[in-house]
């Protein structure tokens, strides 16, 4: 018998994966979790009923949601990631040469042990020397430091649960303080075909709070829609312009699809009200 796995992207719209395997169900004090084994993408982990990632997709996202930011900052020393449990985000933090430290603030220690258990790719970050993991709460940990942080990624599940207030004004104005004077906020914002009104409250919250603000995309097949948008706050430099460039090779993640990734559709342009 054929099992598929559902994920209920919107009302009206379930996403189908033919699954093999399942690998771990359970529930932990703050979500739901599990990790299929599916046909099309490799083995899965979802929170909630929602996709986070995917052995073969994972690759887009956490290069889209560090590179970016750790590129453009021309000298991203210090990082935090709130949320990014699974060690994705980690693993592109760690591997970028300018990075000394890569400080992961996950709510929910049993996704971390899910990472570990299943996806070795991404859970290699947690034991990088330049690497320290700690369980908290985002929400606190960011409002007890001031001016430490050259770049925060907001690697954070949808606003549901634990993950609401990460969207919130306040929260970004934590950011803000949480970085130093030229510091940069790199955060995961949703569907703009699904999320149109998530988009507009992160942009908003985060433009009251930073200098220059931007959008960017990037296709993650897994993710509602396909479409994925990124929203940086930056207080000096434009996230545009590349000063840092990697050396790595990466498989998604490239000097051109960083300037193009901010190309934006006119529907999207919309959402966020520009021109
Ligand atoms: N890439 C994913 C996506 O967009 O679907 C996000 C993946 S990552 C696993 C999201 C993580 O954020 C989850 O492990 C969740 O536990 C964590 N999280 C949610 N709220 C949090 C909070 N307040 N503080 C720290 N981590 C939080």
């Amino acid at each position: 018998m054929d099992l598929w796995v559902t994920e209920y992207q919107t009302p009206a719209l379930g996403f189908s994966c033919k699954s093999s395997e399942t690998l771990r169900i359970e529930k932990t004090p703050f979500q739901d979790l599990a990790v299929v084994v599916t046909e099309q993408f490799g083995k899965m982990l979802l929170l909630d009923g929602m996709v986070m990632t995917t052995d073969c997709d994972e690759f887009v996202y956490h290069e889209m949601i560090a590179m970016v930011a750790l590129n453009s900052h021309p000298d991203p020393r210090k990082v935090l990631i709130i949320g990014g449990g699974d060690g994705g985000a980690l693993r592109e933090v760690v591997r970028h040469p300018k990075v000394d430290k890569g400080v992961l603030v996950e709510i929910d220690a049993r996704v971390v042990q899910a990472s570990r258990d299943f996806f070795p790719q991404l859970a290699c970050s947690f034991s990088d020397p330049k690497a320290e993991l700690i369980i908290a709460d985002g929400i606190k940990y960011i409002k007890e430091h001031k001016n430490e942080f050259d770049v925060i990624l907001v690697d954070s599940t949808e606003p549901v649960g634990p993950a609401v207030a990460l969207f919130s004004p306040e929260f970004y104005q934590s950011c803000f303080e949480a970085l130093k004077e030229d510091g940069m906020l790199a955060v995961q914002s949703e569907s703009p075909f699904f999320n149109s009104e998530v988009i507009q409250m992160v942009y908003g919250g985060i433009s009251r709070c930073f200098p220059l603000t931007d959008l960017y995309l990037a296709n993650v097949p897994t993710y509602p829609s396909g479409l994925w948008s990124f929203t940086v706050g930056s207080k000096k430099f434009d996230p545009q312009t590349i000063r840092s460039l990697s050396n790595q090779p990466l498989k998604y993640y490239n000097e051109s699809i960083h300037k193009a990734a901010f190309n934006l559709p006119n529907f999207v342009k919309e959402i966020i009200g520009l021109d």
